[in-house]
């Protein structure tokens, strides 16, 4: 919206003034934009354009531009950028095609722009309901829209899947996507194939039971849909891989979903006609109070199904027996290999367990598994099965005691795209070395609101727990690691102080860009790791970059904006952090611009200035238990938030008992987005709630005097 050179943060207000101009130039650029993208264009990924969440089909994430590279890198200047309306987690990768930039936002919202020069053609808010966030683990966040023909795609985090027109951002057709709206998110991107919109959904530390589903692209009518773990026993399976996967369970799981769900990766391969998609956790996390045994198919699984019918193919259980939210849904890359000697068609997938894996994308068969970050919870992986031993100490819940996990509950790869250069023969994985605490929680039953994992965050992160919470501090950190695929090995890496940092573009002119957790946009050399330019982004970049040319210039564009997860970008973890405000902007480069971004506000220095304590250690202790289990999620855990939702200790509700039953239980603060609790707490819980806060204030309170006088 402003051009390079002038100041670039632009308020929505003064876009909407010039609303009727702007609705008129769409129309006269939608004219060209209704060529219409095909299935054909989207398989032969042209190199100008983004077609697709991972560019290519096989979500490779390789751009054959070359007009930026290695030698000019270091002239990369900011072309323009856009201010966000939603200042929260960013995840999406723009789509590019005839000159327009499609691009989702936090809340499921979505903008096209003229990519040339940031004029926004249209924007689209679903209007997704502030509540909504309660039932989502990780923030309001969305990681892409679909593109086909003339219209554009997106779920929202509300669970509806919207087609919009191309030109215009009107709404064609809307349907529920997902079984109800109470359990069930979408934050993934959808994937166009064969005429129909593939989706999946979130919701597995709710009540979920995963699935990946295609709907027609014209009608938004249901096409097929596979279950990824066994619904209720007594009323029968839908297929023979559902009565095969109902074997690998025990106890009632059904009851509070199961699990296994399709919240990201979903990559077609034309030459199989199969459709891959990793599954995430079992739940709850903690087996042991809903009696669940065995390997749990498919969940923490990659699976296979025909991209016609939705019909079982194949799958590879990478995490049997989850207890540790291993989701497998970090992004499938599919290429073709050489591996001891012969070429093979390979799945290249580095999922939350920390190992490369290497699977034949035809059968299905476990080819190699690596680890590439440190792993304490499998001794070893089956060279023939790629089934893990798992190390006695990490089952939680038969061993009674707090286990500390490398990787941990997010992952030592998550969401973050990877890249493969076609190139340089390596995969470009965002790593966490990221260690979490996990305890079974004690008489734990399912409830109608908030996490279901069955695990005591309470009593981890409590500051009493000092060898537990500062050994998960100790052990997290973050590397840009370059994977040699076809060797299995590293070829190089890039230590990074903080996790959870930004997914990866790479690209023939030798370069890999990634953003940043301490607020810098970076360009690598590609094949020797080299820091070759970066652009301080005032934030936390967790989302992928993307490349695009226009009239032959060539242009990398990024999301920023800082959250996204809620063990480490609010809580204890998130003290590890250097960026935690959030800016949230799109921002794109081009060679030779010179763009600035306003300086940012002043940080704002809180400080604890709480209520005397009250209530008995006991209370204090029940209220700890309460909190970790229903506001942990999005109020940090130990009651550190992040700067996505207000930070409890600092907090004027927790100084009277009624101001803070009035929002926990009354949903007096509902359309921002705070619940009422009433359904799972009682008054006398929201009080004890209230003294463990009052608690959590006085002593970090103590902490930081000690700290100033020392
Ligand atoms: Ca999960």
């Amino acid at each position: 919206m402003a051009m390079a050179g002038t100041t670039l943060r632009t308020r929505w207000g003064s876009v909407f003034t010039a609303a009727t101009a702007l609705a008129l130039m769409a129309v006269q650029t939608g004219s060209a934009a209704l060529a219409g993208v095909t299935g054909a264009d989207i398989a032969a990924s042209p190199a100008d354009e983004w077609l697709s969440y991972g560019r290519d089909y096989g979500e490779q994430r390789f751009s054959p531009l070359t007009a930026i590279n290695t030698g000019n890198v270091a002239q990369l200047g900011l072309a323009w950028s856009s201010d966000l309306d939603t200042a929260r987690g960013q995840e999406a990768t723009p789509l590019v095609h005839n000159g327009v930039l499609y691009v989702s936002t936090a809340w499921s919202k979505v903008h096209a722009y003229d990519a040339t020069n940031g004029k926004l053609l249209w924007a689209y808010d679903p209007q997704v309901p502030r509540e909504t966030l309660v039932r989502a683990c990780c923030d309001a966040v969305n990681r892409g829209v679909a593109l086909y023909q003339n219209r554009i795609y997106v779920g929202t985090l509300d669970g509806r899947l919207v087609a919009l027109n191309a030109a215009t951002g009107k709404v064609v057709w809307s349907v529920v996507a997902v079984p109800n709206q109470h359990d069930y998110t979408i934050t993934g991107a959808p994937r166009i194939v064969k005429g129909r919109v593939v989706i999946g959904e979130g919701g597995a530390e709710y009540r979920a039971r995963g699935y990946i589903a295609a709907f027609d692209a014209q009608t938004g009518k249901l096409a097929w849909k596979f279950h990824t773990v066994p619904g209720d026993p007594h009323k029968g399976y839908e297929n023979k891989a559902m009565a095969r996967a109902a074997k690998t369970w025990a106890g009632n799981w059904w009851t509070v979903g199961g699990g296994g769900t399709v919240w990201d990766s979903i990559t077609y391969d034309p030459a199989t006609n199969l459709i891959l998609f990793g599954t995430g956790n079992a739940e709850p996390w903690n087996p042991a109070p809903m009696g669940r045994k065995g390997d749990n198919l498919f969940t923490s699984s990659v699976v296979a199904v025909n991209a016609d019918t939705g019909a079982y193919a194949w799958h590879f259980q990478e995490t049997p027996e989850d207890r540790w939210d291993f989701d497998s849904d970090a992004q499938i890359t599919i290429a073709d290999v050489v591996i001891d000697g012969q070429l093979r068609h390979v799945a290249i997938h580095a999922p939350k367990n920390g190992h490369v894996y290497l699977i034949d994308v035809k059968t299905g068969k476990f080819l190699s598994a690596k680890p590439f970050v440190p792993v304490n919870w499998a001794t070893a992986i089956d060279p023939v099965t790629g089934r893990p031993t798992v190390n006695p100490d990490a089952r939680y819940e038969k061993t009674g005691k707090p286990w500390l996990s490398a990787p941990g509950a997010a992952g030592a790869h998550s969401w973050q795209p990877q890249s493969y250069s076609q190139a340089t023969g390596y995969l470009y994985i965002p790593a966490n070395l990221a260690g979490f605490p996990y305890m079974a929680a004690k008489g734990w039953k399912p409830s109608a609101i908030g996490f279901q994992n069955a695990t005591d965050g309470a009593t981890v992160a409590m500051p009493a727990n000092t060898q537990i919470r500062e050994g998960a501090k100790a052990m997290t950190t973050g590397a840009l690691i370059a994977w040699d695929v076809a060797n299995q090995r590293q070829a190089w890496r890039v230590d990074q102080p903080s996790p959870w940092n930004g997914g990866v573009l790479s690209t023939a002119g030798n370069l890999v860009f990634q953003g940043n957790a301490e607020g810098n946009f970076v360009a690598y050399s590609a094949d020797k790791g080299d820091k070759l330019w970066s652009f301080p982004t005032q934030t936390g970049v967790i989302a992928a970059p993307m490349t695009y040319s226009v009239r032959g210039q060539q242009y990398v564009a990024v999301l920023a904006g800082w959250g996204g997860v809620w063990d480490i970008a609010t809580g204890v973890l998130a003290q590890k952090g250097a960026a935690t405000h959030n800016f949230s902007r799109l921002l794109v480069f081009r060679l030779g611009a010179n763009g600035q971004l306003a300086a940012p506000p002043p940080p704002s220095k809180m400080v604890l200035d709480p209520p005397a304590p009250i209530g008995t250690p006991a209370q204090i202790a029940r209220g700890a238990a309460q909190y970790g289990r229903y506001c942990s999620v999005c109020h940090g855990d130990a009651a550190v938030a992040g700067d996505l939702n207000p930070d409890l200790r600092h907090s004027g509700v927790i100084a009277s008992a009624e101001a803070l039953r009035l929002v926990v239980l009354g949903g007096q603060l509902h359309s921002a987005g705070m619940v009422s609790f009433k359904s799972a707490l009682t008054p006398a819980d929201a009080e004890a709630i209230r003294a463990y806060l009052i608690h959590r204030a006085n002593e970090d309170k103590a902490l930081e005097a000690k700290m100033a006088a020392n």
